[in-house]
């Protein structure tokens, strides 16, 4: 059976092969390496007065992505960003990475190949060293295992745990721009390609709207973490997390973790356009794909202070906007919908639509 044998080039290269060639590509090196790939273990130093972050996240194929919705280069990337984005979201600077594949047999030596070139351009753009990992054969699916480390001074990292009373709850960025680029892969749009000819398209959606949702597209396939915004921060966020699964799981999380209770306005959640765009085209709620969507990656905190003069030089062009405040402490969080009502703010987007 031609599944249960690697494609001819990977079989040539053969797991050795493979791992020399990552280590003939990833070549920089963030401070700290003392030794990378090619021994049992990496060796890594964390400078003087600060502390090692470390995070894991898994990316498997079917579940977290699928093949030719984006490029693999962008897949490469993504699986990086993902686990960048929680070390921002500590306040830290990413510094180590381990890269653990399984690689089924059907997949080409060109796409690992230009996996790798996503993976490691993502490596050189955040200060990354690809310091090691593991490489086996899957028997179903790409796996992708990514294993980050960052550093952050002493007792500096920013908690989930830290939101009082008073506090303002922010976000960076505008929201559900991933969420809404999700539904147009859902429907068959691809990034740099033609609106497809078999795929509807209302005669609302125009040339604004159409390049709307390929900003969806590409927030979904390549989303950018935070990095210089979280380390901004320190100083200034009491808790933060980053946007992986929406506002109302996410804001939930930094609640329970604080022991206090939030209470967000519709009104003041930046909803992206194509949020709105997909929303309409899907029949759904863009204030809800914007909550709820999730794979934002952008940052979520509680501050008491005015967060943009921390951010004025970081991240000059990064939004930031209040969308709530911290009422109590206690658990849980309130949507105010611009109706007046008040509803919980819960995963689920159905139990706050209008
Ligand atoms: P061991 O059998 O001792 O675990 P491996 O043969 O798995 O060693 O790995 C050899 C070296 O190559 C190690 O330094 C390991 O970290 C590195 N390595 C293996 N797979 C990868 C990979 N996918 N990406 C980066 N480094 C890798
Ligand atoms: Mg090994």
């Amino acid at each position: 059976m031609s599944h249960d044998r690697s494609a001819p080039e990977l079989a040539a290269l053969g797991e050795f092969g493979l791992i020399d060639r990552i280590r003939r590509r990833a070549a920089f090196q963030a401070p700290g390496t003392v030794l990378g790939i090619g021994d049992d273990a990496a060796i890594l130093a964390v400078p003087a007065d600060h502390e090692l972050l470390v995070t894991t996240d898994m990316l498997l194929e079917g579940v977290h992505f699928r093949r030719g919705w984006g490029s693999w280069d962008a897949l490469g990337r993504k699986s990086l960003a993902v686990n960048v984005s929680d070390i921002a979201a500590m306040g830290g600077a990413p510094r180590h990475a381990l890269l653990s594949l399984g690689v089924p047999g059907d997949l080409s030596a060109t796409h690992l190949e230009q996996f790798l070139d996503g993976f490691i351009s993502g490596a050189e753009a955040w200060g990354v060293t690809v310091a090691g990992g593991d490489t086996c054969r899957s028997a179903a699916g790409l796996v992708l295992s990514i294993t980050l480390t960052g550093v952050v001074a002493r007792s500096r990292a920013i908690r989930r745990s830290g939101a009082r009373p008073g506090d303002r709850i922010w976000v960076t960025g505008q929201l559900g721009a991933a969420a809404a680029g999700l539904v147009a892969l859902r429907r068959g749009l691809r990034p740099d390609e033609a609106w497809p000819s078999d795929v509807d398209r209302p005669a609302w959606l125009g040339p604004t709207e159409e390049s709307a949702l390929r900003a969806g597209l590409a927030a979904h396939l390549a989303p950018t973490p935070r990095v210089a915004a979280g380390q901004a921060l320190q100083g200034c966020a009491h808790a933060m997390l980053d946007l992986s699964d929406g506002v109302a799981s996410d804001l939930g999380h930094l609640c329970t973790e604080s022991g206090v209770r939030a209470r967000v306005s519709a009104r003041d959640v930046p909803v992206h356009q194509a949020a709105h765009v997909a929303a309409r085209w899907a029949g759904q709620d863009a204030l809800a794909l914007a909550l709820s969507g999730g794979e934002d990656y952008e940052l979520l905190f509680a501050a008491a202070e005015d967060p943009l003069a921390f951010l004025r030089h970081a991240a000059p062009e990064l939004p930031v906007t209040a969308i709530g405040r911290v009422e109590a402490r206690g658990s849980g969080a309130l949507l105010d919908l611009p109706s007046g009502e008040a509803v919980p703010l819960v995963g689920g987007f159905d139990h706050f639509r209008a």
